[in-house]
């Protein structure tokens, strides 16, 4: 069998929690657990939050209504929260017997709240925004919306009035101050409860804090702010992606690895692959120099990511043979610094992992 797995400890994601706790200990928390809780599996992340008290998780949050039904139906019983909220008339009767909380993104999804009749009561989230300028009502809108959403009986009075934070990973732009003022003083002027911060608002902006957090990428270990370690260093990431070398070869100089070889070797030298690639979800777009944990040990990458497979330069560490571990990224070796060498943010590779390596899960 290929030896390439996720290893997720589940432990370190309530550590993670934990954290997210004591940066922000007057709120309450929404886990988000969206895209397959960014490559982690939703289903499992869930149940093993749902295994603490609810005053610890009490909710959670995805993008869309699918995924709150695939948890739903592994027998997930928090509160859902559905991000994007709803697309059809059918998703509010199925959102009030199924107990998801909806954030109304715009006047067709409050229209569809107002006109349906549904026996059990919704809970609804009105998301304002605040610059964002993707989803989200006008705040002048707000006040008519309450009006008619507070004289429905089947609409829970407890709503909480939310926005979203464009740049909150920027500790130097004045945007996030201002989405927090604006959503502060709606609340303010109509009584409600708020939720503003995602994972970077709770580490780096105390006045984003709320009612409610919604911290994702926080959650798994890893740093929202773009840097490697910093304030964050009370995260653990809670995902290895593991293999083991898979063969090793030398080669003369000159000689050049892999598609269009973009590596030439400039000295005799060893070669070492490993079964990962881009059809598993490593980033194809990492160059040669990304780093790579072998016994421990930081080896470059050497030639483009294929498919399934990827090179390294083991020229210097005669020591490593077929079968030693490696470690493409986890807790030695942070996913966002990868990201970086790839021009990308650790969301996305963790987001785009394609399924194709199994997870196997530690307490
Ligand atoms: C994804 C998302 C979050 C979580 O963001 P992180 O940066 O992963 O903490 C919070 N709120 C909304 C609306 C989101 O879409």
């Amino acid at each position: 069998m290929r030896p390439t797995k996720a290893l997720v400890r589940l432990g370190a994601i309530l550590h993670n929690l934990e954290t997210a706790y004591r940066y922000a200990p007057g709120s309450k928390i929404m886990a988000v657990i969206k895209a397959n809780a960014y490559g982690h599996g939703a289903v499992e992340v869930a149940r093993a939050l749902q295994s603490y008290d609810a005053s610890t998780v009490p909710a959670f949050a995805v993008a869309f209504f699918d995924e709150a039904v695939q948890l739903r139906d592994a027998g997930i019983s928090r509160p859902i929260l559905v991000l994007q909220g709803t697309t059809s008339e059918a998703d509010v009767i199925e959102a009030s017997e199924k107990d998801f909380w909806l954030v109304l993104n715009n006047p067709l999804q409050v229209d569809r709240v107002l006109r349906s009749d549904t026996k059990r009561r919704l809970r609804v989230w009105i998301k304002i925004d605040t610059g964002m300028h993707r989803l989200g009502l006008d705040e002048a809108d707000l006040e008519n919306t309450l009006q008619a959403l507070r004289a429905l009986p089947n609409v829970q009075n407890e709503m909480v009035l939310c926005t979203h934070l464009a740049c909150a990973d920027e500790l130097n732009n004045p945007l996030t101050r201002q989405q927090v003022e604006r959503l502060r003083s709606c609340a303010a002027k109509f009584k409600l409860p708020m939720s503003i911060a995602n994972s970077a608002g709770i580490i780096a902006w105390p006045e984003s804090h709320a009612d409610w957090n919604r911290p994702g990428y926080m959650l798994y270990g890893n740093s929202p702010m773009g840097t490697f370690g910093g304030n964050t260093k009370d995260l653990v990431a809670a995902m290895t992606m593991s293999s083991q070398v898979m063969a090793i070869r030398e080669i003369s100089a000159g000689e050049g690895v892999g598609y269009g070889h973009d590596w030439v070797a400039s000295k005799r030298s060893r070669i070492g692959v490993i079964s990962i690639g881009y059809a598993d979800g490593y980033p194809r777009h990492a160059p040669n120099g990304t780093p790579v944990l072998v016994n421990g040990q930081r080896v470059p990458l050497a030639g483009r990511v294929s498919m399934d497979m990827l090179s390294i330069d083991l020229t210097g560490f005669d020591d490593v043979k077929i079968g030693d571990p490696v470690e493409l990224w986890g807790e030695s070796l942070s996913v966002d610094e990868v990201a970086s060498f790839a021009g990308t943010i650790g969301y996305e590779i963790l987001g785009g992992l394609t399924g194709r390596v199994p997870i196997t899960y530690l307490p």
